[in-house]
């Protein structure tokens, strides 16, 4: 069984504020360490249901040199190989393999949620929403749609109350999910221990791949149409002269094609952020 761990910081256990998920800040190793544990909790529980090959891909955006690459690898259970990117949905290797399922670790809630931690979607501040075919969608139903591109369902999401609501919303009540904190705003809530929800992520991930056809692969839908609110009209602009990519009001740009991946491919792959 071939086994896909996506994840995130911000859905971590004792992860609470932007210090402790922003490269080069004061308690960022302190986020990296309790962001490792958790990966290495759901490695071990994917291990325990019978995965022979786990291939986990960092999707946090930390900045500086630490951007998709905050898992500690000294601190990696060996039982994983792992994933730098360079931009986001940028690595599909083990998806074009053939993969059995994806479990999303550490995730966050889409932008404007009121009840998650540091809920925003890609990027806080240059965007503002994001809708495939209408649905308004988070980072969970981006990389759902990118795993269910090649057929790969998603399994289990863990996070705080809100992502865990959104994943069960958007691919079906079959979704396992993991509990790992209880969120009051943005910056603040209520946590399990790291220790507790690390053995409740393990747990999850080894119930979550007992039965592969608990959720089916997510399709946004065919044709499909990707939407993205942006901050302000100037960062829209880059689209003017663009062949596949409207803008439809001052900051709002869509893209449509015969399939989400060709949809977000050629939008997202030719975005430039502000400076
Ligand atoms: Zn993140």
């Amino acid at each position: 069984m071939r086994v896909f761990i996506v994840s995130d910081m911000e859905g971590v256990a004792g992860i609470s504020n932007w210090q402790q998920v922003s490269g080069g800040e004061s308690l960022y190793e302190e986020g990296r360490k309790l962001y490792t544990e958790e990966i290495n909790a759901a490695v071990r529980g994917a291990r325990a249901a019978g995965a022979t090959e786990i291939v986990v891909m960092d999707c946090h955006g930390a900045g500086k040199g630490w951007s998709f690459n905050s898992l500690i690898p000294e601190d990696l259970d060996e039982g994983c190989e792992f994933v730098v990117q360079k931009e986001w949905t940028e690595y599909t290797g083990v998806l074009e393999d053939g993969c059995d399922a994806a479990l999303f670790v550490g995730m966050h809630a889409m932008a404007g949620t009121s009840d998650g931690f540091m809920t925003h979607t890609v990027s806080g501040t240059e965007w503002r929403s994001v809708r495939f075919n209408g649905t308004e969608v988070g980072e969970t139903g981006i990389n759902a749609a990118l795993c269910g591109t090649w057929g790969c369902p998603v399994l289990l999401v863990t996070g705080d109350q809100a992502a865990c609501r959104e994943g069960r919303e958007l691919l079906g009540a079959g979704l396992a999910t993991v509990q790992v904190k209880t969120a009051l705003g943005r910056f603040s809530g209520r946590h399990r221990t790291p220790a507790v929800a690390r053995r409740m992520i393990e747990e999850g991930a080894r119930a979550a791949l007992a039965d592969l056809k608990a959720v089916p692969p997510y399709d946004p839908g065919k044709p499909c149409e990707v939407q993205v609110e942006l901050a302000t009209p100037d960062h829209a602009e880059q689209f003017r002269h663009h062949p596949l990519v409207e803008i439809l009001d001052g900051r709002t740009i869509a893209s449509k094609a015969d399939d989400w991946w060709t949809a977000w491919r050629q939008f997202y792959f030719s975005y430039r952020w502000p400076d």
